[in-house]
C-alpha cells in the first residue's frame, strides 16, 4: 500500500528549485567543467560563511570529510578514536579506514547524545580524538566536549551529517569544533543529487592539509608535485550547482522540519511516545524526529497498516555490528536498551500540519500501554 504519510518526500523542495538548477546543470554541461572550478569555489565559500567558519573544502561525501578530517589530523594506526557507538556506521568506518581504533562510548539517556562524562572516562594514552555526532539534527554539549578534548590534547571532530544550519549555543555546526564534517547525501537537510561532502574549519593550516589530501595531495597550485599521499574525493561542480540553489532554501526548508517537530511535541506530549528533546542551549534541525515507545515493531507493524510510513536510526549500534564488534570493550547501556525502542516518524521540510496530525493520532490509538493482545482483541 502506498503510504497515506511518507517517510520522506524530496520532491515538493524540487520544485521549488527546478528551473535554477535546470538553467545551472545547462550551465555547468555547457563550460565541461566538471571537477573543481568556479561553481565549486563559490559553494565552499557560501558553505564556510553559512557555519561561520573560514574555510569549506568540498569533498565525495560524508564519510571521506571524515576520512580526510582524521587523516589531516595525524590520526591513524595505533590512535584511539572516541566514537558514540548510536550513529550511522560511517562515523566508525572512517575511524577504521584510516587505521586508527574506535573506542564506542554510550550517550545521555534523555537527548542520547554523547556527553563529556562519558568521554572523559573512555579516553586513554592513545586517544588522539573525539567524534561528536550531531545526531537526528542538534549538536551535543560542545563546549563541555571542547574543554575535555582540550584538557587531553586531543582534536574533537564534529559528524554534522545530520546537522546542516543547527547551532549550540547561537553557533553553527561546523564551527564548533577542529573540524567539522558534512554529508550532503540526497536525503540529508542539505542534499546533492548524488553524492556529496565538506569538511570545515577555521584552521588555515588544516584547511590546506585537507584541500591538498583531496585531491591526490597534489601541492596548491601545482600540477605535477604530490606532497602527501592523498586520495581522490573531490566534489564535482553539477553537485556544486545545486547545493548552491537549495542553500539558499535551507532555513526555510529547516523551519518547516521544526514546525513539525513543534506540532509532534503538542500532539505526544504525556503519551507513550517519548520524542527525543532538543537541549535549551540547542537548537535542532530535526533530520530525524525520533521518539521512544514500548513494543516499537508492533506499532511500527500497525502504523504502516495505517499508511504511516517510519523508519529506525538505527536498529543495531555500531558496536553490535558484525563488522565493528571486535572493537566493542564492554555493554553501552543506554545505547544497547534505546535501540529496541527507537521509532523515525515522518520528518521533511513540506510535511503538512494535517500529516502530522494523522501520525499523532495513529501513535495515540495505537501506541497506547496497553498489553499487545488487548490491542489485538480491541482492533479485531
Ligand atoms: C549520512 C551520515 C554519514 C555519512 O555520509 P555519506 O555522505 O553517506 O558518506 C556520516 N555520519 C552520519 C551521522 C550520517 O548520518
Amino acid at each position: 500500500m502506498q503510504p497515506v504519510v511518507p517517510f520522506l518526500d524530496l520532491s515538493a523542495m524540487h520544485r521549488q528549485v527546478r528551473e535554477e538548477l535546470d538553467a545551472a546543470w545547462a550551465g555547468v554541461v555547457d563550460s565541461s567543467g566538471f571537477v573543481g572550478g568556479a561553481r565549486v569555489e563559490q559553494f565552499e565559500q557560501e558553505w564556510a560563511s553559512y557555519c561561520g567558519a573560514d574555510h569549506a573544502i568540498g569533498v565525495a561525501n560524508g564519510t571521506d570529510a571524515l576520512v580526510v578530517a582524521l587523516r589531516a589530523l595525524g590520526v591513524g594506526p595505533g590512535d584511539e578514536v572516541v566514537v558514540p557507538a548510536n550513529t550511522f556506521v560511517a562515523t566508525a568506518e572512517a575511524v577504521v579506514l584510516v587505521g586508527a581504533t574506535p573506542r564506542f562510548v554510550d550517550v545521555d539517556p534523555d537527548t542520547l547524545l554523547v556527553t563529556a562524562d562519558v568521554v572523559a572516562a573512555a579516553l586513554t594514552p592513545r586517544t588522539a580524538a573525539v567524534v561528536a555526532v550531531h545526531l537526528y539534527g542538534q549538536p551535543p554539549d560542545m563546549d563541555a566536549l571542547a574543554a575535555v578534548a582540550g584538557r587531553a590534547g586531543v582534536a574533537l571532530i564534529e559528524d554534522a551529517a545530520q546537522a546542516h544550519g543547527a547551532t549550540w549555543r547561537g553557533r553553527r555546526a561546523g564551527s564548533l569544533a577542529t573540524v567539522g564534517c558534512f554529508s550532503f547525501y540526497p536525503g540529508k537537510n542539505l542534499g546533492a543529487f548524488g553524492d556529496g561532502g565538506a569538511v570545515v574549519t577555521g584552521d588555515p593550516e588544516l584547511a590546506g592539509r585537507i584541500r591538498c589530501m583531496a585531491d591526490h595531495g597534489r601541492r596548491p597550485g601545482s600540477k605535477y608535485d604530490h606532497d602527501l599521499v592523498g586520495q581522490n574525493s573531490r566534489l564535482d561542480a553539477l553537485q556544486a550547482a545545486v547545493l548552491s540553489i537549495k542553500l539558499r532554501h535551507l532555513d526555510d526548508w529547516n523551519a518547516g522540519r521544526q514546525a513539525a517537530y513543534a506540532r509532534y511535541e503538542a500532539g505526544l506530549r504525556g503519551s507513550a511516545a517519548r520524542l527525543v528533546p532538543v537541549a535549551p542551549e540547542a537548537t535542532s534541525v530535526h533530520h530525524l524526529a525520533v521518539v521512544e515507545v514500548p513494543g516499537r515493531d508492533e506499532l511500527r507493524a500497525a502504523l504502516a497498516a495505517r499508511g504511516v510510513a517510519t523508519g529506525i536510526h538505527y536498529p543495531v549500534p555500531c558496536h553490535q555490528q558484525p563488522a565493528f564488534e571486535q572493537w566493542a570493550t564492554g555493554p553501552l547501556p543506554v545505547v544497547e536498551a534505546s535501540a529496541g525502542r527507537l521509532l523515525s516518524l515522518p520528518m521533511f521540510p513540506t510535511l503538512s500540519a494535517r500529516d502530522v496530525d494523522l501520525v499523532v493520532e495513529a501513535l495515540l490509538d495505537e501506541a497506547s500501554p496497553v498489553d499487545p493482545a488487548v490491542r489485538v482483541r480491541r482492533a479485531g
